[in-house]
C-alpha cells in the first residue's frame, strides 16, 4: 500500500556557541514543535544581544496553535518585532544603531511558512543535496544576482558582511515570505553567519547529514569555531520524520519542551552557576555553549586576553641589567633610541595610512577618502580623494548607514569597485517599479 500524504512531523534542535573571539554571544536560536527560529544581533557598543533578544521574545509568541495563515501569522510577528525594536530605541536613544536578522520557519502541519531578512540563512539538506532556501539580503549577494561575480568570489569577498536589509526598527524592514514543501528525510539548518562564512557547502552537507541531529549540530558548531570562530555561531536544526515515528529518547529535543539559546535566554534569565535547565515551561535552557575551543584575544598574539597587561615571567628573567656605572648614559641612549624609533615609526605609519582608501560620504554624496578613519586629536589622516555624482539618497537605507560608517577599501581600484556597485544599485533604485517590488531591496531609496 502507498501512502499518498503521509502526516509529518518533526524533530528538532539549537546549539550556540559564542566563539573564539567574542565575549557576548548576539545570536539567539529557537527551536520547538512548533517553531524554528534564527536572530542574529549586530551593533557592538549599541546592544546587538538587545536586539535579538526583543525580536525572539516577540517571534516566539507564534509558538502557539495557528489562527488563520501562517505566512500571515509570520508577516505580523516580524512586524511587531521591528516595532519593538523602534520601541526600546525610542526609550534608550544609546542603543540606536542595533540591529538583528530573523529568520524563522513555522510549522503549520503540512508545511512550514518561512519568514527572512538578513544575511542569516536557511539550508535544506534533501537526498544528500544541500539547497540554501534563503537569500542574503546583503552587498554581494546583489553583486552575485547582477552576475558581477560568482558565489564562491562572494564568500571571501572583503564586504561580505555589508547587509543591505534587516531589523532596525525602521518603517520599511519587510521579510521575504515563502512556503516550505517538506518531504520525509529533510533536515532543515537556520545558521547565524558565524556558522556560513567559517564552513563551505559541501562541509556543511557532509556535517548536517551526520548520524542524528545532535551530532550533527555540535559537528557543524565545531568545524565553525576550527574554520576561525571570529564570530557568534548558532545553528537550529530540524528533521522531518512520518508522524508515528517512535521518538528517540536520546535526542535533546525528545521532552517536547521549547529549546531556547544565546543572547534571548541569556537576557531573559541571567547565568547563575547552577541554572543549566530552568524556567516554567522548560523555555528558559541557558545558553547551550559548546566550549569546543579556547577563546583567544583579537590579536592572536595575544600572550592572555584574561590578563592582557601581564608579562611573560620568562620575558623578565631574561631582561638584561645595565651595569651600574654606565646606567645614566643606558637610560640617555634608551630614551633616544625610543623617540628616533617613534619619529621614523611615524612617519611610516603615516605613510602607510595614505595609501589606504575608504568609501564613506561627503557633502550628501558618496565620496572616496584616502587615508583611514580613526578620530585622533590634531591629527588629520583622512581626505577627500573623489566626490562622485551618486547622491546618499538614492541608496537603500541600509546602504546609506554603511556609507555613513566607512566602507573599507583593499586599494584604490577596490574602492572604485565598490563605488561602481553603488552606483548599480543607485540606477536599479532608480527604476519605480523596482523600488514599489514588495520587499524590494530598494526600500529606503529616493
Ligand atoms: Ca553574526
Amino acid at each position: 500500500m502507498v501512502e499518498t500524504n503521509p502526516a509529518l512531523t518533526y524533530r528538532y534542535t539549537a546549539v550556540t556557541d559564542v566563539g573564539r573571539r567574542r565575549t557576548v554571544n548576539q545570536d539567539s536560536g529557537y527551536a520547538s514543535s512548533r517553531l524554528l527560529v534564527i536572530a542574529d544581533g549586530m551593533g557592538g557598543a549599541a546592544a546587538g544581544d538587545l536586539a535579538s533578544a526583543e525580536a525572539m521574545q516577540v517571534i516566539q509568541r507564534l509558538d502557539a496553535p495557528l489562527q488563520g495563515d501562517a505566512l500571515q501569522a509570520l508577516a505580523g510577528a516580524v512586524h511587531r518585532a521591528n516595532e519593538r525594536i523602534a520601541e526600546v530605541i525610542e526609550d534608550d536613544p544609546s542603543v540606536n544603531g542595533m540591529g538583528t536578522t530573523l529568520t524563522a520557519m513555522l510549522w503549520y502541519g503540512e508545511a512550514f511558512g518561512l519568514a527572512h531578512i538578513g544575511d542569516s540563512r536557511g539550508y535544506r539538506l534533501r537526498d544528500g543535496e544541500l539547497t540554501q532556501i534563503t537569500t542574503d539580503h546583503t552587498f554581494v549577494q546583489e553583486l552575485v544576482d547582477q552576475g558581477q561575480i560568482s558565489r564562491e568570489q562572494a564568500h571571501h569577498h572583503p564586504h561580505r558582511n555589508l547587509i543591505m536589509r534587516v531589523l532596525v526598527g525602521g518603517d520599511d524592514n519587510e521579510p521575504d515570505l515563502e512556503v516550505i514543501e517538506p518531504r520525509v528525510g529533510d533536515r532543515y539548518m537556520l545558521c547565524s553567519d558565524g556558522l556560513s562564512d567559517m564552513i563551505d557547502d559541501p562541509a556543511i552537507s557532509e556535517a548536517l547529514g551526520a548520524e542524528n541531529i545532535d551530532m550533527a549540530a555540535v559537528e557543524l558548531v565545531r568545524r565553525a569555531l576550527e574554520g576561525g570562530g571570529s564570530d557568534n555561531v548558532t545553528c537550529v536544526l530540524a528533521e522531518v520524520v512520518p508522524a508515528d515515528a517512535p521518538a528517540d529518547p536520546n535526542l535533546a529535543g525528545a521532552s517536547e519542551a521549547p529549546m531556547l539559546v544565546g543572547a534571548a535566554s541569556e537576557l531573559a534569565h541571567p547565568p547563575s552557576p547552577d541554572s543549566d535547565v530552568g524556567g516554567a515551561g522548560g523555555a528558559g535552557r541557558r545558553s547551550d555553549d559548546t566550549d569546543e575551543q579556547p577563546p583567544v584575544g583579537d590579536d592572536p598574539n595575544d600572550p592572555d586576553p584574561n590578563y592582557p597587561n601581564s608579562r611573560d615571567p620568562e620575558e623578565l628573567r631574561y631582561a638584561p641589567r645595565a651595569p651600574r656605572r654606565f646606567r645614566w648614559l643606558f637610560r640617555l641612549v634608551v630614551a633616544v633610541v625610543i623617540l628616533g624609533g617613534l619619529v621614523v615609526a611615524g612617519k611610516f605609519a603615516y605613510d602607510w595610512t595614505q595609501e589606504q582608501y575608504f568609501v564613506s560620504e561627503s557633502d550628501g554624496h558618496v565620496a572616496i577618502y584616502r587615508g583611514v578613519q580613526a578620530n585622533l586629536p590634531m591629527v588629520e589622516l583622512e581626505s577627500v580623494y573623489e566626490v562622485t555624482e551618486i547622491e546618499l539618497t538614492s541608496l537603500p537605507t541600509f546602504a546609506q548607514n554603511q556609507v555613513r560608517d566607512g566602507i573599507e577599501s583593499r586599494d584604490l581600484s577596490d574602492a572604485f569597485s565598490d563605488v561602481q556597485s553603488l552606483r548599480d544599485i543607485a540606477e536599479k533604485c532608480a527604476d519605480p517599479k523596482q523600488a514599489a517590488k514588495p520587499g524590494s531591496e530598494c526600500q529606503g531609496a529616493s
